[in-house]
């Protein structure tokens, strides 16, 4: 068998649907894992409207995704032009071919009347086109008398219609269930579905990935490969990705797009990765791999039919392993806009970076966890009280006293003399590491929850502001404890 070629075919709807992303990705690894070719077609006929930028959208995302496509509107190739809607003058002389083939007829049939009547019988509409027993001349003579006219895709009743594909296995329908749709519209044009056929073959597509909602429409397609007498692709179809067990992911019910997912602080990769698990697994288990890795492990025969539910928590999970892996200086260069934004002061980014790095799930948590250094938030002395720390405020008070103290006496301040520096002062004293650190931390902070802890946020705060805040709260716990 000769390589793979698989295409992503999105119509350019202005965000990228994290179903779509996942069908790009896994089109991208079945060309990859053959070393096969992975191609990028714009589907742009069958849109309502134009949506400005709605390109771009598609070209910015697959290149944040480190999805390269070998063949697309922007990189050429030989298959071309890879946008629909340039390929509109080379559908007609097939949809005629069809017709000499026996695969498709004229119908001159009054479309208002006939979408009159689909709309009053709904589904169950079968149109039984009368235009199918015309005569050859009686066709001619009508096409010379210039009537409008539409092509038709013939379907015998009679017939059942089969393939197998690659996830959902043998499918079978009865031919008498399928609609002889419109192939060729009255103006010329192709209809999407007979677009998408011809465009497969001509660009020689040998695997066809896509979401399932095309499982039904494909006996119908194949119907039309056969009567060209093309050879039909391996067939992928997948199963949707859901919001819950009952509802699908979609834009409509405001669920996120790839777009929305990185405005809220989530790396590519990390979707990526994520993404490849809605619906497939590796034998052995394992969740964290790069694109490349994936393109080794990827098993078609592991993809599951069954649906799959977009995790949050999981993504958000995973994405702060892709953070925790980064490498220091990356990270600092990607959370700087959000340390910029959150903090004014004259403060050490670098550090600031580094604490964020060992607790940040997500870059959109970055500026409510560091909200405190410009300015110490108003804060209750209930939380000098904590049991797992066993603290009290007396607790607290003596510590804290103690700890200004130590402050005053450093000569040098750094993360190690601060270290030294607050552990000392707990065997002193006689209490646990935490009864110093905790209380500290709460003094400089006044929160609860901090990326870091106390040695590393009195490093950042400097000397006098760390002390201040400290004779803040000493003063806060005096006034409560009378
Ligand atoms: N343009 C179609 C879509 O966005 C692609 C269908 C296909 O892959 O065959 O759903």
């Amino acid at each position: 068998m000769s390589e793979a070629r698989t295409r992503f075919a999105p119509s350019p709807t202005g965000y990228m649907h994290i179903g779509n992303l996942r069908t790009a990705l896994y089109e991208y690894l079945v060309a990859k894992k053959d070393n096969g070719t992975f191609i990028l077609r714009i589907e742009d006929t069958d849109q309502g409207r134009f949506v400005e930028g709605a390109v771009d959208v598609i070209y910015n995302t697959m290149r944040d995704c480190g999805l390269k496509h070998d063949e697309g509107p922007d990189v050429g190739g030989e298959y071309g032009p890879y946008v629909q809607s340039e390929r509109m003058g080379m559908y007609k002389q097939y949809a005629e071919q069809l017709v000499e083939l026996g695969g498709a007829h004229y119908c001159f049939c009054d479309e208002a009347r006939l979408e009159a009547e689909r709309e009053e019988k709904g589904d169950s509409f079968k149109y039984d086109d009368p235009c199918k027993y015309l005569t050859k001349e009686e066709i001619q003579a009508k096409l010379d008398a210039g009537e409008p006219y539409v092509i038709r895709q013939n379907i015998d009743p009679t017939e059942t219609a089969c393939f197998d594909d690659e996830v959902y296995g043998h499918i079978e329908v009865s031919c008498a269930d399928l609609d002889e749709q419109i192939l060729l519209k009255s103006d010329g044009f192709p209809t999407y579905n007979f677009a998408n056929v011809i465009d497969d073959h001509l660009m020689k597509i040998s695997h066809v990935v896509r979401g399932n909602e095309y499982l039904s429409s494909t006996p119908k397609y194949n119907l039309i490969y056969d009567a060209f007498g093309w050879q039909k692709p391996t067939y992928i179809h997948l199963p949707p990705v859901m919001k819950d067990e009952f509802h699908k992911l979609s834009k409509r019910n405001g669920d996120a797009s790839f777009q929305d997912l990185v405005a809220k602080g989530y790396l590519p990769a990390a979707i990526m990765n994520y993404i490849a698990l809605l619906g497939w697994s590796p034998a052995d288990n394992e969740e964290i791999f790069t694109l490349e890795e994936l393109t080794k492990k990827f098993d078609v025969a592991r993809i599951s039919k069954s649906p799959s539910i977009f995790d949050i928590e999981k993504l958000t999970w995973m994405n702060g392993v892709y953070i925790r892996n980064m490498e220091p200086e990356k990270w600092h260069e990607m959370a700087l806009p959000y340390i910029n934004n959150a903090v004014k002061g004259n403060f050490d980014t670098h550090l600031i970076a580094n604490i964020l790095q060992q607790r940040m799930n997500t870059l959109g948590e970055i500026e409510e966890a560091i909200d405190f250094f410009d300015e110490l938030p108003e804060y209750s002395t209930d939380l000098f009280v904590n049991k797992k720390m066993k603290t009290t405020d007396e607790v607290a008070l003596t510590s804290l006293k103690a700890s200004k103290e130590m402050l005053e006496g450093l000569t040098e301040y750094n993360f190690d003399t601060l270290h030294e520096g607050y552990l000392g002062l707990a065997g002193k004293l006689e209490m646990k590491n935490g009864q110093i650190m905790y209380p500290v931390r709460i003094a400089i902070t006044g929160k609860e929850r901090t990326p870091g802890g106390a040695v590393e946020i009195s490093n950042i705060l400097g000397k006098e502001e760390t002390i201040r805040r400290i004779e803040l709260a000493i003063k806060k716990l005096e006034e409560k404890l009378g």
